[in-house]
């Protein structure tokens, strides 16, 4: 079996003297089978302009495909990050539909399917990943029809009243359903994708298959993980437990409330503080005896919207710390920068109570990440319903990401919480991101595509879902 992956970045970083693998749980997921079948990883390299000659990292053969400056304005920023991405997202934002992103997206989606088709062997299997892609699998199936075909769908699928919504819906459910296999995070997404189809195209459903002309295509949930024991590991070691300790040393004798979220309006930033503000304003003695660490990753800062976002929940925070900060100590600890790894494990043994709030997340990985380095089972999870990762983390604390009052109970209960509790909850969690991590996910997935045993792709109408 060889086995292509498609997806908008390459995950590597330049180097002065070549390149480096960046870290990322996609990336060690699949390097064993990448690095077995003499696979291919087919992005950009996150440098606008001419593409490099395919290089190798780490085993793993990089085909670069080239973006240049207005590309990266109408395909990535445009309809990628203005249309796809806030329509995905239940519409927190209002998308933006124009057509000149829509001819960039098809455009570039046919240069990632050219380069997909030449650089993989006959019989081989591609997995294409996300919405920036979605159009990659039924172009690369008219070039390559020897080919199998994955198609993994990271963010949220839309209600249908919401996809509705897109001029060219009937082009990306087509684009998509050129896939053997479509992977959902959630078994709502699959569910919601499967209806959408029927709605707006001639298909019929059996069970988790749709079938689409002379095709069916296998529609799935098949929720992400993290790869718990790498962060066991590098959350065990000296040089995070030294850290760790610094930090508590830093923040006092209090109790430690967390967030760390790429600066995003889908990650309920802004709703989570005015939630603390909330509890400081019923139960004041907290401005003391409690921090609230919010660390904000730069994201997407050429974006309007984004810089409004960050300008909002700045202000937010001003105006809490404003009110309750007290000559020795500021209620509210705000960091708009990306971490180090090791800094970020820190961060994630020192807190008591971690908190993600997204309105809509497709999983969020930063609450299983909590919960890998909990090495003491103690720690709460304080977590949104809407969020993927809900369905994974059931012994969290669930909340509705909008319900003001409803976060800040959950935060006094959290803040309160007895150890024993905490252990119960936390262990049962961790032992499930321990079963089902995110190698296990990926030899499933590729099964599901068909790749694992080399057979036809299973379509049993099972009739579940
Ligand atoms: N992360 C990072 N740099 C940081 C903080 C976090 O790369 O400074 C990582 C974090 O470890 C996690 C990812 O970013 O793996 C965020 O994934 P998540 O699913 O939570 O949200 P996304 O940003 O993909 O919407």
């Amino acid at each position: 079996m060889s086995l292509t992956v498609v997806a908008n970045r390459l995950p590597v970083e330049r180097l002065d003297d070549g390149w480096a693998v960046s870290p990322g749980g996609l990336v060690t997921a699949l390097r064993p089978v990448l690095r077995e079948s003499e696979g291919t990883w087919i992005g950009w390299s996150g440098e606008a302009g001419d593409a490099p000659e395919p290089f190798s990292a780490d085993g793993i053969r990089m085909v670069a495909v080239p973006l240049d400056e207005t590309e990266l304005e109408h395909y990535y920023e445009g309809f990628s990050n203005s249309t796809l991405w806030p329509l995905y997202h239940d519409r927190i934002r209002p998308p933006e539909f124009h057509r000149h992103w829509w001819r960039a997206y098809s455009a570039v989606n046919r240069r990632f399917a050219q380069a997909a088709a030449r650089h993989t062997p006959h019989d081989g299997t591609v997995w294409v990943h996300d919405y920036h892609l979605s159009l990659v699998p039924n172009m690369l199936r008219s070039l390559r029809p020897d080919l199998r075909i994955g198609f993994f769908l990271h963010i949220p699928f839309p209600p249908l009243e919401l996809f509705a919504q897109l001029p060219w819906r009937e082009d990306i459910m087509v684009g998509m359903l050129g896939a053997d296999a479509i992977g959902f995070q959630s078994v709502g997404g699959a569910r919601i994708f499967r209806r959408t189809a029927r709605h707006f195209l001639d298909v019929s459903l059996r069970g988790k298959t749709v079938r689409y002309g002379e095709r069916s295509v296998r529609v799935e949930p098949q929720p992400i993980a993290i790869d718990t024991g790498a962060f066991v590991a590098q959350a065990s070691t000296a040089e995070v437990d030294r850290r760790t300790a610094e930090l508590r040393a830093e923040l006092g004798d209090r109790k430690v409330l967390l967030g760390v979220d790429r600066l995003d309006y889908t990650k309920g930033i802004r709703t989570r503080l005015r939630a603390f503000e909330t509890l400081l304003d019923r139960e004041p003695e907290w401005a003391r005896d409690a921090v609230f660490v919010q660390i904000a990753v730069p994201s997407r800062a050429n974006i309007g919207l984004y810089r409004e976002m960050r300008e909002a929940i700045e202000s937010t925070i001003g105006r809490i710390n404003g009110r309750y900060s007290s000559s020795t100590h500021v209620p509210v600890h705000y960091h708009y920068a990306s971490m180090e790894f090791t800094e970020l494990l820190a961060h994630y043994r020192a807190a008591d109570v971690m908190v993600v709030t997204p309105p809509r997340d497709g999983m969020n990985l930063v609450a299983m990440e909590f919960c890998a380095c909990r090495l003491q089972d103690d720690g709460v999870l304080v977590l949104s319903e809407l969020a993927g990762a809900a369905h994974q983390l059931r012994q969290s604390l669930l909340v509705n990401p909008y319900d003001l009052d409803g976060i800040a109970d959950a935060y006094g209960r959290a803040l309160r919480m007895p150890l024993d509790e905490q252990r119960r909850r936390m262990r049962s969690m961790r032992a499930r991101l321990r079963r089902r991590d995110v190698h296990v996910w990926a030899r499933d997935a590729l099964a599901t595509i068909g790749a694992g045993t080399g057979a036809r792709s299973p379509n049993p109408a099972d009739g579940s879902q």
